[in-house]
């Protein structure tokens, strides 16, 4: 009887969710820091850098990654101009004449 040991080697790869981020604002590396408040769902992003700050409201499941990805995505879309960019661009050809 061949006893296989199989060797299983587990290798958990333990996610390395970074804490710390770029800030967009003032371009400084790893000088934003966001805090999650679990209880009220409430994340503060704050730049040790220019002191921007922000405070989002979270759903459970979101990271810091994730909050700072949101945030971004706000400031390059422009959150003050809530406009939304509706771009018709559909060009059709009004009326094509066969000859
Ligand atoms: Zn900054």
């Amino acid at each position: 009887m061949g006893r296989k040991r199989k060797r299983i080697v587990r290798t958990k790869p333990i996610p390395t969710l970074p804490t710390v981020f770029d800030c967009p604002i003032c371009g400084t590396g790893k000088a934003v820091h966001i805090e999650i408040d679990r209880k009220i769902q409430v994340a503060v992003i704050r730049c040790g850098k220019c002191k921007v700050q922000a405070t989002r409201s979270i759903r459970p499941i979101e990271e810091r990654v994730d909050v700072f990805g949101d945030w971004l995505d706000e400031l390059l879309e422009g959150e003050d101009d809530h406009t939304d960019v509706t771009d018709s661009n559909s060009t059709e050809p009004e009326s094509m004449t066969p000859d």
